[in-house]
């Protein structure tokens, strides 16, 4: 029998956490969670969509914009083997004490504390380690990206020491309350920003210090990357380990991707669901060899990176799969890989 998902919260995540679980043929989706009876409640009902109210008060809301309820929250969590929380920070905290009532085991996304769980997630870095857990953080966009490119150096150079500045995006492109609009703030201005100390979670023993910076920008994050390896690979061995690995993508010297305006043209070209760019994109050029050091540019697609990691997500911690035969399902089913 199929896995039973349920999405709790249908916003940037979960909608496309939604619609990458029908993709699954071992995964079923229960329904969805939803709080106001918005655009997005009726794209749900659109797609087929089981809905449910994740506040019961609300209901009546959803009677009047005639869209109409499959039940309550709860009584998707209780038909559920495995609830994706993709609600705002901080919600899915609140929503712990629910999921456990069910006893149903939860994943939760990066805006939620570390220490609201058994064990962060990241499929390429430390699938294994979600055994079992019953609360999971699939760690966030900018994480996730940060792992996939250090797991590989890790394994094949050993690394020394890992320093990334991010250049942050502001907002989601949907997010008109966020900023900011003509400015650009170091964010934190202390050091660390909370990148390094969240990559720890998935690679404790690693040594890595991270900056960040907010732009008025809302397609991308982009990451200037050195990391100080424990050998002297030249750029082309580099270029080719980060070639083999799955969700990367080396963006090719001369196909006139510069930017992430570039990238995502590129994506919609390519009839990407949402233009969704589920690969780290790392400029092949950039990458570059310095005795031990390694340069490299890459961007990050914060709505979608970690939509294949909530579904490798959901079989690491449910003991279906192992990691190898999750990612290359994920990939196969979600068309990953340009
Ligand atoms: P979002 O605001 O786009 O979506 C959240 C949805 O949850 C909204 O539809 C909201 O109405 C709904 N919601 C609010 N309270 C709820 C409740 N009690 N029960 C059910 N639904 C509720 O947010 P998002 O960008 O999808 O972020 C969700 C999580 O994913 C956060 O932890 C965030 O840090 C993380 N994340 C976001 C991004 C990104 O760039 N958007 C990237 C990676 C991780």
């Amino acid at each position: 029998m199929s896995i039973q998902v349920a999405v709790n919260g249908y916003g940037t995540i979960g909608k496309r956490v939604a619609d990458a679980v029908t993709l699954q043929p071992d995964m079923e989706l229960v329904g969805v969670g939803k709080t106001s009876p918005n655009h997005e409640a009726e794209l749900a009902v659109e797609n087929g969509y089981p809905l449910y109210a994740a506040i019961a008060d609300r209901v009546g809301l959803f009677e009047e914009a005639g869209i109409e309820l499959a039940g309550t929250v709860e009584e998707m969590i209780a038909a559920a083997d495995i609830v994706v929380d993709a609600c705002p920070s901080g919600i899915g905290a609140e929503n712990k004490s629910l999921y456990e009532a069910h006893d149903t085991p939860a994943l939760y996304q990066g805006g939620e504390d570390a220490d609201i769980v058994d064990s962060s997630f990241n499929a390429r870095g430390n699938f294994a380690d979600a055994a079992e857990a019953d609360h999971v953080r699939v760690v966030s966009c900018n994480t996730t990206g940060l792992s996939r490119l250090l797991a590989p150096l890790e394994e094949e150079y050993g690394v020394e020491k890992a320093r990334v500045t991010l250049v942050r995006r502001g907002g989601d492109p949907s997010q008109t309350d966020r900023g900011p609009i003509d400015d650009i703030l170091p964010n934190p201005v202390g050091l660390p920003s909370h990148h390094g100390p969240d990559v720890n979670t998935i690679f404790p023993e690693l040594d890595i210090d991270t900056l960040g910076l907010k732009v008025p920008a809302t397609l991308m994050h982009t990451h200037s990357v050195n990391v100080t390896l424990e050998a002297e690979p030249d750029a082309d061995d580099v270029r080719e380990l980060l070639d083999g690995q799955t969700r990367t993508f080396l963006i090719p010297e001369g196909s006139g991707i510069d930017g992430a305006g570039a990238i995502k043209e590129f994506a919609m070209d390519r009839g990407r669901p949402r233009a969704d760019v589920w690969e780290n994109c790392i400029w092949s050029e950039s990458v570059s060899m310095e005795g031990p050091d390694l340069y490299l540019f890459q961007a990050i697609h914060q709505e979608s990176d970690v939509v294949p990691e909530n579904i490798d997500a959901i079989r690491a911690t449910l003991g279906t799969a192992d990691a190898a035969a999750s990612i290359e399902r994920t990939n196969e089913t979600m068309d990953i890989g340009f």
